[in-house]
């Protein structure tokens, strides 16, 4: 495919993604402004990272420590471009992505907060940090089963390097609303709770949730943040196994 073609498949899809998310602010009685668009680039190479820089993307999301960091490195002569951890972090990777990450989605355990903080604060560091919250109930999702979130919550002010900023979810894989939007719904009464009896510092504005299948049903529920990869630069070579151990969703 020529470069030309490629860059304009990206930008009417971006167009596409921009407009659906309009429609489904319109319908909700919500202003677009308050959507964060989050580009989701794992498996996509530089090239094509560099053709949605030029089109104005500042912020790229990945689930992998490794993928990002190298990206990060490769793409460093881009200004003001921010790299979003949005997968599960291993303890021994703090140290990589305390050093290039500006935001991190997918916070689930105290061990994870202490070993980013220990190595933020050796680099002189601050991350911005979205807990992540397993409202599917399944058990090959990552994240706090909604009724641990608040406990978990209140220690976050003992790790100064982490600016906690709200809550980001996965729903059910299904192409049954009925059976997708309650788990919307739980992340946004979780963050109505929490904002009773957040601890001081703690701001809990950001509801990170939807993804390519699932944004518009997310938006009417209250996301401040989607995360969209295939609907933007297409599908992936990697099934979503690799990303989601023991993933075993209906297809969509
Ligand atoms: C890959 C990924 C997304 C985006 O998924 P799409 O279905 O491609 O939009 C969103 N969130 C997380 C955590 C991901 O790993």
């Amino acid at each position: 495919m020529s470069e030309h073609s490629s860059t304009s498949i990206l930008s009417s899809n971006l167009a596409a993604i921009r407009t659906r998310i309009a429609a489904a602010c319109e319908r909700a009685g919500r202003d677009p402004s308050q959507v964060r668009l989050l580009p989701v680039s794992k498996t996509v190479d530089e090239a094509r990272l560099r053709d949605a820089y030029a089109l104005g993307l500042r912020e790229l999301g990945e689930n992998k420590v490794q993928e990002a960091q190298a990206k990060s490195e490769a793409m460093a002569d881009l200004p003001e471009l921010r790299w979003v951890l949005i997968g599960h972090l291993q303890t021994n990777k703090a140290k990589y992505a305390a050093r290039f990450a500006s935001e991190f989605q997918a916070l689930d355990s105290l061990r994870a907060a202490a070993a980013l903080d220990t190595q933020l604060q050796k680099q002189g560091r601050a991350l911005d940090v979205l807990v992540q919250v397993n409202t599917s109930g399944e058990a090959s999702k990552f994240g706090l089963p909604p009724d641990e979130v608040v406990a978990f919550v209140r220690q976050l002010p003992a790790f100064s390097a982490l600016r906690v900023r709200g809550l980001m979810t996965l729903a059910l894989f299904s192409d049954d609303e009925s059976k997708v939007r309650p788990c919307f719904v739980r992340l946004r009464e979780l963050r109505e709770r929490l904002r009773q009896d957040a601890p001081d510092g703690i701001v809990m504005d950001e509801l990170s949730m939807g993804m390519s299948g699932d944004f518009e049903l997310a938006i009417a529920e209250g996301a401040t943040t989607v995360r969209v990869g295939t609907a933007i630069f297409g599908h992936r070579p990697t099934p979503d196994s690799a990303y989601w151990p023991g993933f075993a969703g209906e297809p969509r």
